[in-house]
């Protein structure tokens, strides 16, 4: 390829995003200066908050602009170096949005070893969704044998993971998720202790079937129906990470209906619950703690993990769209290139 394709924000939706959003570019490839490195993007990470990074509304973290390349996490290789301690050929996990070439100052690039772990593991079990799990989970659910925790995206980095965490940790995993196919998944290949789908017609009664001893962890992964369910079954002293809220995404308003804060407020009062919500870059120092129990969790096959890679750049904007709809199984990957 002698042009670096890339794939900019065209405009901001309004509501969920569509194809028109985007805009497939070609440019010249980046000539790297002096302490730059040029990288050639093998896989790109599509992730959930990539839709928030669409909006020009105040976050955690600044908006793509108009025009600008989508924002994303990478592992790329080396084509050239003019930096010290950088060699080409080899592999680094970037942040280096969605385009096939990028160039870098070193900052913020980590190594990586394909012959200790699969390239798209570090944007999926062993990046930054595994870690989100282990991290929000450990830190804040705390989740203590015995114990009954519920996630929902369940087949999904994030939420996979936690399930397998809490039953590593000895408490009793239910997995929420769309549809018979993920929620089989669930049940016969990550033996979760039971398995409910968010599109059943009574779902209340399902997850109220799947937890007779109520809930003590609820880790927060998409709002909506699912929390509705959940919160009249929360436990004396619950803890709910508050991770993600995927099915307000594309809200373009309030919900409808009556104010439900004074009832939530209640019953973190008179049930002591612990709400608390965090962006996982905050955990940033259990990362060594991390890979060592990840890897070796993996390993041992305490830990599966299942991976959606889609061929193809110019596939990633109906990639996007279809995995805030739920039609991703598994970490959402677009195959950029192969090594050289
Ligand atoms: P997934 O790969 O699990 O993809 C999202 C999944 O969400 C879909 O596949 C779908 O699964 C489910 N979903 C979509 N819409 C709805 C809905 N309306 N109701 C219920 N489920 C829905 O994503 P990740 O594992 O990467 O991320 C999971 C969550 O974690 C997201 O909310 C994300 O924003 C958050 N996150 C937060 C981080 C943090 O630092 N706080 C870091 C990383 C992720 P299904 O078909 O099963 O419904």
């Amino acid at each position: 390829m002698s042009k670096n394709q890339r794939i900019l924000l065209a405009s901001r939706p309004h509501g969920a995003p569509t194809p028109d959003n985007f805009k497939l570019d070609e440019a010249d490839i980046p000539i790297p200066g002096p302490g730059e490195i040029l990288l050639r993007i093998l896989y790109l990470s599509l992730d959930p908050y990539m839709r928030g990074r669409m909006d020009d509304a105040a976050s955690y973290a600044a908006p793509v602009p108009l025009g600008g390349v989508m924002e994303g996490g990478t592992v790329a290789q080396i084509v050239t170096s003019n930096h010290p301690g950088y060699t080409a050929g080899e592999f680094v996990l970037s942040h280096s949005g969605w385009q096939s070439y990028a160039l870098s100052d070193g900052a913020g690039l980590r190594k990586l070893d394909p012959s200790s772990a699969p390239l798209p593991t570090a944007l999926g079990i062993l990046g930054m969704p595994g870690f989100t799990a282990y991290a929000g989970l450990l830190s804040i659910g705390k989740p203590q044998p015995g114990e009954t925790v519920v996630v929902a995206a369940a087949t999904g980095p994030v939420g996979a993971t936690v399930a397998q965490i809490a039953k590593l940790k000895g408490a009793r995993a239910v997995g929420i998720a769309g549809g018979p196919e993920k929620c089989a998944y669930l049940r016969d290949e990550l033996k979760l202790d039971a398995v409910v789908d968010h599109r059943s017609p009574t779902l209340p009664a399902d997850l109220a079937a799947a937890c007779p001893n109520g809930i003590d962890v609820y880790f927060e992964n998409v709002s909506g129906p699912v929390w509705d369910a959940v919160f009249p079954l929360l436990n004396q002293y619950a803890r709910i990470p508050v991770c993600g809220l995927i099915a307000n995404y594309n809200s373009t308003g309030p919900a409808p209906g009556p104010d439900r804060l004074p009832g939530l407020m209640r019953k973190i009062l008179t049930k002591s619950l612990t709400i608390r919500g965090f962006i996982q870059f905050e955990f940033a120092a259990q990362r060594p703690d991390f890979y060592r129990d990840m890897t070796s969790w993996i390993s041992t096959g305490a830990i599966k993990y299942r991976e959606h890679i889609t061929p193809g750049l110019t596939n990633a904007p109906n990639a996007l769209i279809g995995l805030l709809q739920g039609q991703n199984f598994g970490k959402l990957i677009i195959h950029v290139a192969d090594p050289a």
